[in-house]
C-alpha cells in the first residue's frame, strides 16, 4: 500500500530513473519536501498548527518526524455502473495517521474536492482529537471524490459498497473503524456494514460507527457532534459567568452538526440570528423562528428563500454581528481575507479546519477567541467510541447514559485544555494540540521503534 506519486516532484524523480540510475532517484526523493505526497492547502494548515504546538512543547525531532506524516495511505480507483448504463471511474482514499494509540478511527466523506492531502490533514486532526478526549484510537480519514448531489441513491449505494470492499484490506473492528462525515450518514454506514459483513461471512456491526440503531448503532450518535459543540459553549460561558440564554449565535452549515447546534442552542434560550447552508444564508437580528426554519428545510431541502428572514450570501453569513459564531460546514471558511470583518466574540469550530493559520493570527490580535475543532467537535468521535464499546460487549446503553458520559468526557477535555492554556500561555488551539501531542508522544516514546 503506498501513497500515490508526489505530483510534479514525484514525476521529476521518476524521469531521473532513466538517466542517472537509482542513486539519482534517491537523491531526488530526498529533495522532496516532507509531506509532498499529501500536499494540499488543508495539510499545510494541519502541519502549521502541529508545528506551533510542537515548538511550545519543545518536542524532540524524532517524535515530530513520526507525527508529521501519516503512517499509511491507500488510494483506490474503481468502476461503478451509473443508472444510465454508463460506467464511471471513481477515486477513493483511506489515510491512517498513527498506529501507535490503538485501532484507527475516522469518518469518510463524499465531495468533488476530496483528495489525498485533505484526508491526510483530517486524519492528523483525528489523532489529536482522540488523544485530547482520551480515546484509545489513532486518527484516520477517507472519502470518495464524487458529487453526491448529482448521484441517485442506487449510485451512492454502489459507490459505498465498492469503496468498502476496496479499502477492506486495511480496515477492521480492531484495525480501522470508519464513521460518517460530510455527505455520509446512517444510510451509508448501513451499506458499509453490510458489505464488510458479506465479505467476512457474519454480521460485524463494530466495523463502523454512526449506524442506524437497529443495526447496532447507539443512542445519541446522530446529535453527538452538535451536542458536544454546545457543551463546550456551556463550559466556556460558565468560566466567564455568562448565560447561554444571553448569547446571539450565528451558525454556518445546517447539516448534521450545524442543525443540531441551532436546535440545542435555541432550546437553551440563545437567540439564533443567522443560519446558512451551501445555497446561502438567512438572518434576523431579532432571532430566527427555528421551528419554522426546520419545517421549511424539511419541505424545501435548503434554507434559501426562507420567507421570515433576510437572505445573505454563503460568505456574508460569517460577518453577521453575534456573540458566538459556529462554523459547521466545510474547511477554510475564515481566512485572512475575511477575518478582519468577523463580528463575533467567540468562534466555536463545529467543522474541521474552518479557520486558516493566517486568520487565527488576525483573530487573536482582535481579541476573538477560537475554541478549536479538535476540542469543540470531539463529541462525534466520543459517542462513536461508545458505540464501538457497546458493539464489542453486545450491550446497549440508554440515551441518558450516553449523554452523561459524553458530558463527563468533554468537560474533562475542556478543563485540561483550559489548564494548558494558562500553563503554556498560548491560544486555545495551540493548548488543545499540545495536550493531545503530549499524550501521543508519551505513547510513542514508550513503544520505542520496531525493530
Ligand atoms: P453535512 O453534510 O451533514 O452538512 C454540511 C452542511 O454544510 C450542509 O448544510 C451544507 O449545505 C453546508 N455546506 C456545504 N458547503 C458549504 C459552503 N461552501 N458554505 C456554506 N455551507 C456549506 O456535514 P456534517 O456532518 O454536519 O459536517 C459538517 C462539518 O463538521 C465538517 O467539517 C465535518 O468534517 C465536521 N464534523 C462532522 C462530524 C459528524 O459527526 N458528522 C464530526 C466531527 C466533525
Amino acid at each position: 500500500m503506498g501513497a500515490n506519486g508526489g505530483g510534479a516532484n514525484g514525476a521529476r524523480a521518476l524521469d531521473r530513473r532513466g538517466t542517472g540510475g537509482w542513486e539519482s532517484v534517491l537523491e531526488a526523493e530526498r529533495a522532496l519536501s516532507p509531506g509532498a505526497e499529501w500536499q494540499s492547502e488543508l495539510y499545510r494548515v494541519a502541519v502549521d498548527q502541529f508545528r506551533r504546538a510542537a515548538d511550545v512543547l519543545e518536542l524532540e525531532p524524532e517524535i515530530r518526524a513520526r507525527l508529521l506524516e501519516p503512517r499509511r495511505s491507500l488510494v483506490v480507483n474503481f468502476p461503478v455502473r451509473l443508472d444510465d448504463g454508463e460506467v464511471q471511474s471513481f477515486t477513493g482514499y483511506r489515510v491512517q495517521h498513527t498506529l501507535t494509540m490503538g485501532p484507527m478511527k475516522g469518518g469518510f466523506r463524499y465531495g468533488p474536492g476530496v483528495s489525498l492531502g485533505e484526508c491526510a490533514a483530517l486524519a492528523m486532526w483525528m489523532t489529536f482529537k482522540c488523544a485530547l478526549v482520551g480515546l484509545p484510537f489513532g486518527g484516520a480519514k477517507g472519502g470518495v471524490r464524487c458529487d453526491p448531489n448529482r448521484l441517485s441513491e442506487g449510485e451512492l449505494e454502489r459507490i459505498t459498497r465498492r469503496y468498502a470492499s476496496e479499502i477492506f484490506p486495511i480496515i477492521g473492528p480492531d484495525r480501522d473503524i470508519p464513521a460518517p462525515d460530510i455527505a455520509t450518514g446512517e444510510r451509508e454506514m448501513a451499506w458499509f456494514m453490510d458489505t464488510y459483513s458479506q465479505q467476512v461471512g457474519h454480521p460485524v456491526p463494530e466495523i463502523v460507527t454512526g449506524k442506524p440503531l437497529v443495526l447496532g448503532g447507539t443512542e445519541g450518535r446522530d446529535i453527538a457532534t452538535g451536542l458536544g459543540v454546545v457543551y463546550c459553549v456551556e463550559e466556556l460561558l460558565a468560566t466567564l459567568d455568562q448565560a447561554v440564554a444571553d448569547q446571539r449565535v450565528v451558525v454556518q452549515g445546517f447539516g448534521n452538526v450545524g442543525a443540531t447546534v441551532v436546535r440545542e442552542m435555541a432550546e437553551r434560550g440563545a437567540t439564533i440570528v443567522g443560519v446558512s447552508d451551501v445555497t446561502g444564508g438567512v438572518v434576523d437580528p431579532n432571532g430566527l423562528d427555528i421551528g419554522a426554519l426546520d419545517e421549511w428545510v424539511k419541505a424545501n431541502r435548503f434554507v434559501r428563500d426562507f420567507p421570515y428572514a433576510t437572505g445573505v450570501s454563503r460568505l456574508e453569513i460569517l460577518e453577521q454581528p453575534c456573540d458566538i459564531l459556529v462554523p459547521a460546514a466545510v474547511e477554510q471558511q475564515i481566512t485572512e481575507e475575511n477575518a478582519a470583518r468577523i463580528d463575533a466574540r467567540w468562534i466555536v469550530e463545529g467543522a474541521n479546519g474552518p479557520t486558516t493559520p493566517e486568520a487565527d493570527e488576525i483573530l487573536a490580535r482582535r481579541g476573538i477567541d477560537v475554541i478549536p475543532d479538535v476540542l469543540a467537535n470531539a463529541g462525534g468521535v466520543t459517542v462513536s467510541y461508545f458505540e464501538w464499546v457497546q458493539d464489542q460487549q453486545k450491550l446497549a446503553w440508554q440515551g441518558a447514559e450516553v449523554a452523561a458520559r459524553l458530558r463527563m468526557q468533554l468537560d474533562d477535555a475542556f478543563a485540561r485544555v483550559s489548564e494548558a492554556r494558562e500553563r503554556l500561555g498560548t491560544d486555545w488551539r495551540t493548548a488543545a494540540q499540545a495536550v493531545a501531542i503530549e499524550r501521543v508522544a508519551d505513547a510513542s516514546r514508550l513503544r520505542t521503534i520496531y525493530p
